[in-house]
């Protein structure tokens, strides 16, 4: 079984399937925690904390995963700043989830779906409008406000113990769905228990969407390297963690979440058949190298290449005297700032929607403040550099409408100008 449940810290054997045949694919070096922003006072105050941020690869299941955990109760603290109802596009991709569901699957009536790391309750808020009865896990603040918007929720961690609870009070589930948060847990072993222990073992789905390691190596996206995502999966590896537990793969998809994710569908019902996409990715995955040490190396080699040119821009940029501000704060915006070293002699600021409970902190490492974006509409700076890349098009478009007139950066895969 799975040994992972309680370790903090480092992590020489592979979170799956224990092997300790590990082999380093990229030290991106030491960061910040991406969501533990800074308030003005601790910026002088010299007392910030950096972790290891190094990926290694698993030779016998090819799990990705890093080889330091800091402590969860650091990491998704009370005052976690995410809100996932904030943005149309990701509140489109979240409704997905339960449409597909509900398009390809059947249910009882008025079934049960639970959402582990709920959010805001904006997925299950999909469901809700298919008629399900709904219940949200969410461990920070933002478990509050889902209540107020009448997703029940409870504010836990998610674990066997968490299971427990719920198994008194609740019938069991047709659906459980964790979206980004697969990557995220620490105690597996007690967290695919507790969802087993709360599945309905005919009907149960347990719905799985995980940013996806093609797509991840495909298109460079190393700054989705940081410290909430402890691995990034393959098919083959994910398949290999459910049938430890006795699940049945049946369905797995590709969709475009967080620039490229898997969404994998498993259950306990091993008469269910398995839809042919299953075996359709694993062949792929394999075709094309995924299963072998060449395919990471050259992702190192073009990780290091893609940086030397953000800098390089910059750099030529700034010594035309040219004004640059970052556009949104995600999480992973933190890995790609302080591994190119941005920091405020490069940008001047970052800008965020004025809704953001980001507003008014500054970024670990490379401090820079995050402001209004209204300051930047009155500004006009030369150049926006989309730290949120993944959703350039509807960004550059909102901006435009907005009125401004400068051009964007687009920094991955590969830096590019667009005018
Ligand atoms: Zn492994």
């Amino acid at each position: 079984m799975i040994k992972l449940d309680k370790k903090f810290g480092r992590v020489n054997y592979c979170h799956v399937c224990n092997s300790k045949k590990l082999s380093c694919v990229v030290k991106i070096g030491s960061t910040g925690l991406c969501d533990s922003l800074l308030t003005k006072k601790q910026l002088s105050k010299h007392s910030e904390k950096s972790y290891p941020l190094n990926l290694y690869r698993c030779k016998k299941c090819h799990l990705l995963q890093l080889d330091y955990i800091v402590n969860n109760k650091k990491v998704f603290h009370k005052k976690y700043p995410y809100k996932s109802g904030i943005t149309k596009r990701l509140k489109e991709l979240l409704f997905a989830n339960s449409e597909y569901l509900f398009k390809n699957f059947k249910f009882s009536q008025k079934p049960l779906a639970i959402d582990i790391g709920s959010n805001d309750g904006t997925l299950l808020e999909g469901y809700r409008k298919k008629n399900f009865s709904v219940l949200g896990i969410e461990p920070t603040n933002i478990a509050n406000l889902a209540n107020q918007r009448g997703i029940k929720t409870i504010k836990r961690f998610f674990d066997l113990k968490t299971a427990k609870i719920i198994k008194n009070k609740f019938k069991k589930a047709e659906v459980i769905t964790g979206t980004n948060i697969f990557a995220h847990v620490n105690k597996l072993n007690s967290f695919v228990k507790g969802v087993k222990m709360l599945l309905d073992e005919k009907k149960g789905l347990f719905v799985t969407e995980s940013h996806y390691a093609v797509d991840i190596v495909d298109d460079l996206q190393y700054d989705s390297i940081y410290h909430e995502h402890l691995r990034f999966y393959l098919l083959k590896p994910l398949k290999v963690l459910m049938e430890n537990y006795g699940f049945k793969v049946i369905d797995a998809v590709r969709i475009p979440n967080y620039a490229g994710s898997i969404r994998v569908i498993a259950t306990l019902n091993h008469k269910i058949k398995s839809k042919p996409s299953v075996n359709k990715i694993l062949n792929m995955e394999k075709k094309r190298g995924f299963y072998s040490e060449k395919k990471y190396k050259k992702f190192a080699k073009d990780i290091f290449k893609s940086r030397n040119q953000i800098i390089k821009l910059l750099k030529k940029l700034k010594n035309k005297s040219k004004s640059i501000v970052g556009i949104g704060c995600p999480g992973r915006s933190i890995t790609l700032l302080a591994f190119c070293n941005i920091n405020d002699k490069i940008f001047d600021y970052i800008a965020e929607q004025k809704s953001s409970l980001k507003l008014n902190l500054y970024t670990p490492n490379t401090h820079l403040k995050i402001i209004d974006e209204k300051n930047f509409f009155r500004q006009q700076p030369d150049y926006a550099f989309l730290l949120s890349w993944h959703y350039q098009k509807s960004i550059m478009k909102n901006l435009r409408k907005k009125g401004f007139k400068g051009k964007f950066i687009i920094p991955l895969p590969y830096p590019r100008i667009v005018n």
